[in-house]
């Protein structure tokens, strides 16, 4: 009788994030997430979208979790629990899922949403039952577990933190998070309810540690919110066109665009067909109403005609906001750099990156290229308007500190970050080996 996980994916690098968990006879499988870099380099597609591909081409150069890992419990998985809408958690799902097909995949709303979009859109098909769970809530699964998704702060709409209820103690599993006092779009983290679960007893954390080494607290989202206020508001915009860039998923930051295009007076259109896939998502939930204020513009056609009339009616009068925020080639600021796509651009004009250069070497490479050509044009560059989706080293001790946790294993993060977290651990009392444990993929861990 045990417990016992499989450290299936993000545990020797930051994405492609699964974690299986075995409690005596059964299997839950939580995240199923995509290697972006690999992913992009592969598919030369963008950061937020998902095309359609073969499971074993992707796992060919490593995009996917290895599943064979955990081919000895294939038949015992009893459910796939998806923690957040992020590609990195869930894009791997329509290439896996078809694997245990009679296994439901359970979420909250918008993630389901977001699942169900990357399917329809690629006409990929799975043949497992897609189950929208509302957050804090919790759904039973066999006679000994039950599955709870706790309202948690991230850069996503909906996102979770995965409790496993189970008749040894209780599981959390918390990627992604940060604790966000003042969000800008939805609930604050459920702490009452943290608490709760404390007292219950958890047996096991699995937390995120890609910021552990940041000493400090995560700046709120409204903080981000604040920051483009201020690019707007202390340059002289008046005659100069605005864009914007920021992660398509990420709809509390696009709402703080909006509202600030509105203080401006400016038409405010969006391009891009990662956008109108998140914001529709999002829109269908009535967690916001974009298409009031907004135009959005997702095939090429369309977007040239727009383009075309911003040229005529002057693009002082329009803030834009597009995809291609880590400098994707096919997206359309750097088409718009390129001149591929008809918008012009005067000296002196703004472009306002809302998001961080996320740290490989393929983004690193495709956003310089980016902002040397918007330079060229004479542009003015604003990278990182931005605060962190994700904890800082204060948010994850914040988070051990209200669970209380009899074991701890860092994950979604290489070794190097890893160890920033059990550097934590240890700070609060834990032991490496003993009670805070290192894996790496493909790795099992049991606990009696
Ligand atoms: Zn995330």
């Amino acid at each position: 009788m045990s417990i016992e996980i499989c450290s299936i994916g993000g545990y020797s690098e930051c994405g492609k994030n699964c974690t299986a968990v075995k409690i005596d006879d059964e299997v839950i499988i939580i995240d199923i997430g995509l290697n972006m870099e690999n992913y992009v380099k592969h598919t030369q597609d963008q950061y937020d979208d998902v095309v359609k591909r073969e499971y074993n081409d992707l796992l060919s150069v490593n995009a996917v979790p290895n599943m064979s890992l955990i081919k000895d419990w294939k038949n015992k998985v009893k459910a796939i629990v998806a923690s957040h809408g992020h590609l990195d958690h869930i894009g791997a799902i329509p290439f896996v899922a078809g694997q245990f097909p009679k296994v439901p995949i359970i979420s909250t709303p918008y993630t389901s949403e977001i699942l169900k979009s990357i399917l329809r859109d690629e006409r990929l098909k799975i043949p497992n039952r897609i189950v929208a769970q509302n957050p804090n809530s919790k759904i039973k699964i066999s006679k000994n577990i039950t599955i709870e998704l706790v309202y948690v702060t991230h850069s996503i709409p909906q996102a979770s933190l995965v409790v496993i209820h189970t008749i040894y103690g209780k599981i959390v599993y918390a990627n992604d998070f940060k604790l966000d006092n003042t969000p800008t779009l939805g609930q604050k983290t459920n702490i009452k309810r943290l608490k709760e679960i404390s007292k219950e007893g958890v047996k096991l954390l699995i937390s995120e540690s890609l910021y552990a080494g940041m000493y400090g607290k995560s700046p709120s989202e409204s903080i981000a919110k604040q920051m483009l206020k201020e690019v707007v508001g202390s340059i002289n915009c008046d005659g100069k066109g605005i864009i914007m860039t920021t992660f398509a998923s990420h709809i509390a930051r696009l709402k703080s665009m909006i509202e600030i295009g509105k203080t401006l007076n400016r038409k405010i259109v969006f391009f891009g067909r990662s956008l109108d896939k998140y914001v529709k998502a999002a829109e269908k939930l009535n967690l916001v109403n974009f298409t009031k204020d907004v135009n959005i513009y997702r095939r090429r056609g369309e977007i040239e005609k727009v383009m075309n009339r911003i040229n005529k009616l002057g693009n002082d009068k329009y803030l834009i906001i597009c995809t291609g925020h880590q400098g994707e080639e096919r997206a359309i600021l750097s088409r718009i750099a390129d001149n591929e796509l008809p918008l012009k651009s005067n000296r002196g004009d703004l472009v306002i990156f809302s998001c961080s250069v996320i740290p490989v070497e393929l983004n690193k490479e495709n956003r310089k290229i980016l902002e040397r050509k918007l330079i060229k044009k004479g542009l003015r560059i604003f990278p990182d308007v931005h605060s962190s989706g994700h904890g800082y080293r204060e948010d994850y001790r914040e988070l051990i500190h209200l669970l209380n946790p009899e074991n701890i294993v860092p994950s979604h993060a290489g070794h190097d970050l890893a160890e920033k977290l059990i550097d934590l651990a240890e700070e609060m009392g834990y032991y490496k080996n003993k009670n805070i444990f290192l894996m790496e993929n493909g790795k099992r861990l049991k606990l009696e």
